[in-house]
């Protein structure tokens, strides 16, 4: 088979630095783009000398030397909502104008691509679980507006290039996923539960706990970005990536209290505003279409994590205020 180019936005980042890592193994040119926003250089250091690897930093709203490939993941967003706030307005456009800019690129080179939205294009969802025939409930002026809107129109967008330049683009709706390389200061639930427990600080649930998400650990879900971007006919479909048991925050907690052996408490904070109530994936499609499901427990993932934040992160939890 031919060696692949491909071309991994934010690559830097939590899920596309594994992505990177699994797309050399495979024997593919990676080229990454990323401005070093939320993402690290660290996140690349297995793969910095790599032969094959090239890194650009460079904002994909603007980047001017991207080269010709064969496939494009756009992975390129802030995702945190810790971010949303600061960010808002760097948010919004790079999922829209960098997100165009991707797909010019791609018509002019040909390229499959895959653009990585995400289950909060579902907002406070009133379906459960979530198919992806569900239209949504998101607070388009609320303060997660800035991503869940964005990722909205990022998906009108790719579905607008596909039917104007017959583009082959495929939308993966990502549902929560954790595992190492999060930053620990990250803001989202997982890394900041196990930061505050590898501190022996109390872990801070918003609300009361009983919301819920559904987590995929990473291994499983760059398992079926890969397969979304490899499987032939699948030309402007969107499918749900995600795990399907669903637990609530309070349980997250304890179970991070427990296999950290922690001695660490619960302190509630209010719930921040839109908070999604209930989050579950109907994954029928990507079962059928990608032959893909999860295989890691949360049990399973979350020791891994906590094996890496304990190897990996020591200095990062050590130097930042408690
Ligand atoms: P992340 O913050 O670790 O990675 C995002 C990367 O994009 C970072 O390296 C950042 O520096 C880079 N980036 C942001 N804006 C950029 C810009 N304008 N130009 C160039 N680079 C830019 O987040 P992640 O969890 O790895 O998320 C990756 C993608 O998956 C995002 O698009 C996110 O919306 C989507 N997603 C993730 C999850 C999840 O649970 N991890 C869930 C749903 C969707
Ligand atoms: N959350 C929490 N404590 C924290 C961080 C998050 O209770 O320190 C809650 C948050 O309110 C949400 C859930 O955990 O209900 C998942 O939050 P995260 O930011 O990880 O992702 P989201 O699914 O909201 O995008």
């Amino acid at each position: 088979m031919p060696i692949k180019t491909v071309l991994v936005a934010g690559g830097a980042g939590f899920l596309g630095s594994h992505l990177c890592s699994a797309l050399l193994e495979d024997g593919c040119e990676v080229v990454c783009v990323d401005n070093l926003g939320s993402g690290r250089r660290r996140n690349l250091e297995e793969i910095d000398d790599h032969p094959n690897f090239r890194f650009l930093d460079a904002d994909i709203r603007e980047a001017t030397d991207l080269p010709a490939v064969d496939e494009i993941y756009h992975l390129a967003s802030r995702a945190s909502p810790a971010d949303f706030t600061e960010f808002p307005v760097r948010i919004a456009l790079t999922n829209t104008e960098g997100t165009r800019h991707l797909l010019e690129h791609a018509v002019e080179c040909d390229a499959r691509f895959v653009y990585a939205s995400t289950s909060e294009v579902y907002g406070d969802p009133e379906v459960h679980p979530q198919p992806e025939s569900y239209n949504g409930n998101v607070n388009i002026r609320g303060e997660r507006g800035c991503y869940d809107e964005s990722k909205r129109f990022g998906e009108t967008l790719t579905v607008a290039y596909e039917r104007r330049y017959d583009l082959d683009v495929r939308t993966a709706r990502i549902f929560n996923t954790y595992g190492p390389r999060m930053r620990p200061d990250d803001g989202r639930v997982i890394p900041t539960f196990l930061s505050q427990a590898l501190r022996v600080e109390d872990l801070t649930i918003y609300g009361d706990g009983s919301q819920t998400r559904s987590f995929c650990y990473v291994d499983d879900m760059i398992r079926g970005l890969r397969s979304l971007m490899r499987t032939d006919g699948l030309q402007g479909e969107a499918i749900n990536i995600g795990m399907e048991n669903e637990v609530t925050i309070r349980t997250v907690a304890e179970l991070i209290v427990d296999i950290c052996d922690a001695d660490s408490d619960f302190v509630y904070e209010p719930l921040p505003e839109d908070d999604p109530r209930k989050r579950r994936p109907d994954i029928t499609k990507a079962r059928h279409l990608l032959d893909w499901e999860p295989d890691v427990s949360l049990d399973v993932g979350l020791r891994r994590t906590l094996e890496h934040f304990r190897t990996h992160e020591r200095q990062t939890l050590d130097d930042a205020p408690s």
